[in-house]
């Protein structure tokens, strides 16, 4: 065991010193970060904070979200902010001197919204009962409102930071007061902020010019710097790289969305549906959600990542989506020339390894 715990280690520090690819993992807790850095993450790519809305935080957001009065709102908020600095502390401290990208709310609305069949069948009932049934129908009309057809394609990421005044303000401060909690300590926290499902400059300056007013007024003279940047996962996103890398210091390849969006293919139906028969057919011969199709989706990943860079120089590009950790892809991203990759703790090591064999790879047909 000790002699193959040897060979392990030298492959991967062989890997590690030819890779030109940095690995950062995907985690949005303490834990998952810990286990990520010991199989050897160099940051988080993405830190997906709706996982954080969930549990016993779901009814606060749920509140926020239906919020008729603005004294409503601000108190849901409220509530929130101090459990979401902890969330980053904890996060910050797991990866203290390394950064940390932490991606604004992106959920699917339905996700967050109580069941409309249920709510009606609440009102029938109560109603039946000859019960007062003011407020369930106030419920019930709200979720209604916003019940959506197409979630995937509604009212999600950057968009309902948009609609809703001060969501993505809280996280934002909640982000840099963790940080400048945890510089305080000692440690050395660099924390990104990323902004989910952009697809104009536009939705990220609005987003940014509050943010900067944030982080300006909380690390004031502490040294935390915070950087600011964007998913790349809607199409459009991609084709306008140019203009949104004016107001990004990063780009982070979302390809689950960007395949889904790409293709047409819901994520959460397809694969069941009819990639039996596309398979069979050899249309791909592997789900374009496991392995980066590079012809197309590939080619928006190439659009964005030139024309980003042709925009701003030191833009730092990554990508976060699960192909991150799929060994054919991280083959491509090299290729492309990205700087980093992000995958789940468990692929760490994979991603690594393929890093590696990637540059060996082009060094060898460089010099051919
Ligand atoms: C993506 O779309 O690739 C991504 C990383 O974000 P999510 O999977 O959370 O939509
Ligand atoms: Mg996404």
């Amino acid at each position: 065991d000790d002699v193959l715990v040897k060979a392990v280690h030298r492959i991967m520090g062989h890997a590690d010193a030819k890779r030109r690819l940095a690995v950062r993992t995907n985690a949005d807790t303490g834990t998952d970060a810990a286990r990520a850095r010991r199989f050897g993450a160099e940051g988080i790519g993405l830190c997906r904070t709706e996982h954080m809305f969930l549990g016993d935080r779901r009814e606060l957001v749920e509140r926020l979200i239906l919020a008729r009065t603005e004294e409503e709102r601000e108190t849901a908020l409220a509530a929130l902010l101090p459990l979401q600095r902890a969330d980053f502390v904890e996060i910050f401290r797991e990866m203290d001197g390394l950064p940390v990208t932490v991606r604004l709310i992106d959920p699917p609305l339905h996700e967050f919204l109580p069941p409309l069949e249920q709510l009606a069948v609440n009102v029938a009932v109560a109603q039946e009962r000859g019960e007062d049934v003011a407020k369930e129908e106030a419920l019930l009309a709200a979720v209604r409102r916003m019940h959506e057809s197409n979630p995937m394609l509604g009212l999600r990421g950057v968009r309902l930071g948009l609609v809703i005044p001060g969501l993505f303000a809280m996280q934002v401060r909640a982000i840099v007061e963790a940080a400048v909690e945890c510089a305080q300590q000692g440690g050395t926290p660099k924390p990104e902020i990323m902004v989910p499902l952009v697809g104009a400059v536009q939705e990220l300056e609005t987003v940014r010019a509050e943010a900067e007013k944030i982080i300006a007024e909380v690390t004031r003279g502490c040294g935390v710097e915070v950087l600011i940047g964007t998913m790349i996962e809607v199409p459009r996103a991609a084709l306008t790289a140019g203009q949104i890398a004016e107001a990004a210091q990063f780009f982070s390849f979302g390809t689950n969305d960007l395949t889904q969006m790409g293709w047409g293919f819901s994520r959460d139906d397809v694969e069941g549906a009819f990639f039996w028969r596309y398979l069979e057919l050899g249309i791909f011969g592997i789900s374009p959600f496991e392995s980066i199709d590079r012809d197309g989706v590939g080619r928006l990943v190439r659009i964005a990542a030139e024309e980003g860079r042709a925009a701003r120089p030191e833009l730092k590009l990554g990508v976060c989506g699960e192909h991150g950790g799929d060994p054919e892809s991280v083959h491509f991203f090299h290729e492309v020339g990205l700087d980093y990759v992000s995958c789940s703790p468990f692929r760490v090591p994979v991603a690594r390894l393929e890093a590696g064999r990637a540059a060996i790879e082009t060094a060898g047909s460089d010099s051919r």
